[in-house]
């Protein structure tokens, strides 16, 4: 292990690998780096509709976009943009073209109702929207009672008749090949802002800026981490893109990331076995971030031939734990011939803090979730200890987690930021683990109340609020329960109102018709004679998941 101790700062554990300087530069400029290596080959393809862009196209398009966003009336440097679109081809040329142009881009989920997304749209400030043309009833609904935010689409079906009043993306995206402004911009500017519940409480905004970002992808590709070669020659990864890019862990990693070195992203905008099966079987992919659900389709599905798996050489799986019992199907599914390591992050390090390695002896044990990243420290708390100093190894606290690609801190939100990040630079994570003799991480349960379905975050709070604008409930409290194909699940306790004739399945309906799928109570409704809650009014949540 390598450790800093200071007496101040006791068991601070260090990455395996030395340090790196890591170059002050933009995004874009990190971007487009290689692009004259690669500037011909296949950047995107849409795995539904076989719409694709070349790596020259994405960056002429990425361009002319940036001219016109930079000339859009209304839209000043650093407001922010919206963007609520599936895994879609045309996805990076809005994320690039808007930051070139020294805007901020809010990622939302595209299945969020209507009122989901007015939060978002409300709290993140956003100017200006970008969706699919088949999004626009429920987009324009959301906006319509707030604001007058302008929506552009992307016709993806093309056969769809657009709305009057919508702008076309293939419009604002022609044109010029070179930049025709000037702006100062900084890379302490916040440049992503994607929404988190973190420990406690409703989704935020996390101010990922460019520097935040840039460092991650420096740091993920620094040896032993960096997984793969860049393109040249006829050599060119190809990556399916299926883990949503409204979600830092597909946008950073497998977009953005991927994007750099020269890859075919073959974009998937919803997934579903069968198309799924098409991209293995057509695309060839040489390499995979998936999440734990992904994988155990992969392992249980009987037309998935081990070869669609052992042809992705090596797989990332992050965002939730995979189980012991699931990789040993895995390394027998394969007979050995692929290799599945673990990642961990979270939304506020943009994401990535720690990942196993197969260039270590041990870097892929089975149950961690590998070292630190180069420049990233590490230490592990008690949890009932004020004082934060760090455990030794073997024994089980929270992580704390320091480095470049920490956040900035929460939209507008001092006080949510105080709470998880501390004057020195250390931020909370929310989860319980350790560190073994060798430096490698074990995450093995979670203190902060986030719910993690299929590898989206639920915060029980928000479905807390939902549950009780109910006419039938006096209060309510959800926590997630373990479900065997998507991880957790909510289930929520309710103290029903006096005199009404409650039934648990009237609030699953309730729910299922405000909030997305993902947050729908399928762990089930119970009735319960009161929360219990601690003095200072705080959900005694262990209480309830041991009931
Ligand atoms: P998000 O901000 O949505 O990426 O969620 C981050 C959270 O997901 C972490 O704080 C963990 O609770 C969980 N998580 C991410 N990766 C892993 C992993 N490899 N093992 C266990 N939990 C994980």
């Amino acid at each position: 292990i390598r450790r800093t101790s200071s007496a101040s700062e006791p068991n601070v554990v260090r990455s395996k690998a030395e340090d790196i300087n890591i170059p002050d530069v933009f995004l874009e400029e990190y971007l487009w780096n290689g692009l004259n290596k690669w500037h011909d080959k296949v950047a995107l393809v849409c795995a539904e509709t076989g719409r694709k862009y070349s790596y020259s196209e994405l960056h002429r398009k990425a361009i002319a976009l940036s001219n016109c966003l930079h000339n859009f009336p209304k839209l000043k440097q650093n407001d922010t943009v919206a963007v609520i679109l599936p895994n879609v081809p045309e996805y990076p040329i809005i994320t690039i073209g808007a930051i070139q142009a020294g805007l901020k881009i809010t990622p939302i989920n595209p299945i969020f109702t209507s009122d989901e997304i007015q939060k978002q749209i409300l709290t993140s400030e956003a100017k200006l929207i970008f969706t699919l043309n088949e999004f626009w009833p429920k987009v324009n609904q959301a906006v319509k009672a707030i604001a007058d935010v302008p929506i552009v689409v992307i016709n993806h079906q093309q056969n769809q008749p657009l709305p009057p009043k919508a702008i076309q993306f293939d419009e604002i995206s022609k044109g010029e090949s070179e930049l025709s402004f000037r702006i100062t911009k900084s890379t302490d500017d916040v440049i992503l802002l994607p929404y988190s519940s973190g420990t406690t409480g409703l989704p935020k905004g996390v101010q990922l800026t460019n520097k935040s970002l840039v460092s991650n992808l420096y740091q993920m590709t620094t040896y032993p981490f960096k997984l793969f070669e860049d393109a040249e020659g006829s050599h060119q990864e190809v990556i399916p893109c299926v883990l949503p890019l409204f979600h830092i862990y597909g946008h950073s990693m497998a977009m953005l990331n991927m994007l750099s070195t020269g890859c075919k992203l073959v974009t998937i905008p919803k997934f579903g076995p069968q198309i799924f099966l098409n991209v293995l079987k057509e695309h060839r992919p040489t390499f995979g971030y998936l999440v734990p659900p992904i994988v155990l389709f992969l392992l249980n599905d009987s037309n998935v031939r081990s070869e669609y798996i052992t042809q992705m050489r090596t797989i990332i799986c992050g965002a939730a734990p995979l189980g012991a019992a699931d990789l040993e199907r895995f390394t027998q599914k394969t007979n050995g011939k692929a290799k599945i390591l673990q990642a961990y992050g979270l939304t506020e390090a943009s994401p990535l803090t720690h990942s196993q390695t197969k260039h270590i002896d041990g870097g892929d044990t089975a149950g961690g979730c590998g070292y630190s990243l180069p420049n990233t420290e590490c230490k592990i708390v008690a949890l009932d200890d004020d004082i934060k100093t760090g455990l030794g190894c073997n024994q089980s606290g929270e992580l704390l987690i320091r480095g470049p690609q920490v956040m900035k801190g929460y939209h507008k939100n001092p006080k949510a930021t105080e709470e998880v990040l501390d004057s020195n630079g250390w931020l909370r994570t929310g989860d319980i683990g350790h560190y073994n003799e060798d430096g490698h991480f074990f995450v093995t349960d979670r203190l902060k109340e986030l719910i993690k379905v299929k590898g989206f975050q639920v915060a029980p709070a928000e479905l807390e609020e939902l549950i009780r604008d109910h006419p039938d409930v006096e209060d309510a409290a959800v926590v997630g329960v373990p479900h065997p194909d998507f991880g957790e699940v909510p289930k929520a306790f309710v103290v029903p109102r006096k005199n009404v004739n409650f039934s648990g399945v009237r609030i699953q309906e309730y729910v299922a018709s405000k909030a997305a799928k993902y947050k729908h109570l399928i762990g089930g409704v119970v009735t319960i004679g009161s929360i219990p809650k601690t003095a200072s009014g705080k959900i005694l949540r262990r209480q309830l998941k041991q009931l």
